[in-house]
């Protein structure tokens, strides 16, 4: 159930609707719109007939009851009726009118790696730093990441870049150290549905980037979404990563369909992972104009120093060497849906 409070409402008459919904058993959450407030009373089937029977609507200050349509609430764009979320990491906003270009290698591999590429990408003008200090390897024998080592020298790139760190959690044993580092934590594919994951993350309140799942629907995002949302925080980028189909002329099939789709039912932000969709270097740049050109909030790609030297991914790393014209592509793509980088010193409001 949605309340729609009136743009007249005081927090007096908002705070007494929060109360009934929460007294009903179901919980309350408030999004504060720039014009009005509204109230999302979130339940069980339950929970939901309770808050139904309140007759919320003659209360003061409620202007509307609305049935929430979708399954996923939190998440959807009819919650925030129609406004969209911009988040703030450490001063670079993702959404509105911001775009932003997260760079760097697959995983941290040395300090020299990780220094020469958090420079190269931060002087092309990349809004944030990626790298794997823990990696979801398809086999059990392949690299496994630095681990701890690997968030000391994340943290260390940070420091001499400023950068803001974006990195992967994949074991809730690992969310403290990750959590020290990552000012995004990153949910892999593959921990899409690691519902007791993403709860942690949602409790944890940390910026997050949760990546669809190799063979997820949007619903099915969407409502990994919630889980996260649902626990309080509302800091969330939804990315598209490519997806498994028929199709194995390439690693996986980039849906960008999912870019205006996924704008069409929620108000989070989306981001496009085009590295690891193509599993090829030279189809990099052509996927992420594209994915800049249909209005994605940002791209999240592979750059490293020598890709040829690679541990992981290296086939479809851009070299670092070749960032800046890369960054200067996708500026300009992004600006034809109307979004600009968002460096610290260039944030649009
Ligand atoms: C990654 O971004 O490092 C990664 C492993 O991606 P995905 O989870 O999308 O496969
Ligand atoms: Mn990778």
């Amino acid at each position: 159930m949605m309340i729609v409070m009136k743009e007249t409402a005081t927090e007096e008459e908002v705070r007494d609707v929060v109360e009934k919904i929460e007294g009903a058993g179901a919980l309350a959450h408030r999004i504060r719109g720039s014009r009005l407030s509204v109230i999302g009373a979130i339940g069980d089937v339950e929970q939901d007939a309770s808050v139904a029977s309140l007759g919320l609507e003659g209360q003061p200050g409620v202007d509307r009851v609305m049935p929430i349509l979708k399954p996923y609430k939190l998440a959807s764009l009819q919650m925030t009726h129609g406004e969209r979320t911009v988040l703030d990491i450490d001063g670079r906003k993702v959404g509105g009118e911001n775009f932003a270009l997260i760079a760097g290698p697959c995983t941290v591999e040395s300090r020299e790696q990780m220094m020469q590429t958090a420079h190269a990408v931060r002087d092309a003008g990349a809004t944030m730093l990626r790298g794997g200090a823990y990696k979801p390897r398809t086999s059990p024998y392949a690299f496994q990441g630095l681990g701890r080592e690997g968030l000391m020298l994340l943290a260390e790139a940070k420091a001499e870049t400023g950068l803001p760190i974006v990195t992967e959690l994949m074991d809730i044993g690992d969310v403290d150290a990750v959590m020290e580092v990552a000012d995004v934590v990153q949910i892999g594919a593959r921990n899409m549905q690691n519902y007791p994951l993403l709860a942690e993350v949602g409790r944890s309140g940390r910026p997050a980037l949760l990546k669809r799942g190799l063979s997820s629907t949007l619903d099915e995002l969407l409502m990994a979404a919630e889980y996260i949302l649902k626990e309080g925080n509302p800091n969330v980028m939804l990315c598209e990563r490519g997806i498994r189909t028929f199709e194995n002329a390439y690693r996986f099939t980039l849906d960008l369909m999912a870019v205006p789709v996924l704008k069409e039912l929620s108000h989070l932000p989306v981001i496009v992972d085009p590295s690891h969709a193509a599993g090829r270097r030279d189809l990099v740049t052509p996927l992420s104009l594209a994915a800049a050109a249909v209005g994605a909030d940002g791209i999240i790609v592979e750059v490293h120093p020598e890709p040829d030297e690679a541990i992981c991914d290296g086939p479809q790393q851009l070299r670092a060497s070749e960032f800046a014209e890369y960054a200067r592509a996708v500026e300009q793509a992004a600006a034809l849906a109307g979004k600009a980088l968002a460096g610290k010193e260039r944030v649009l409001a």
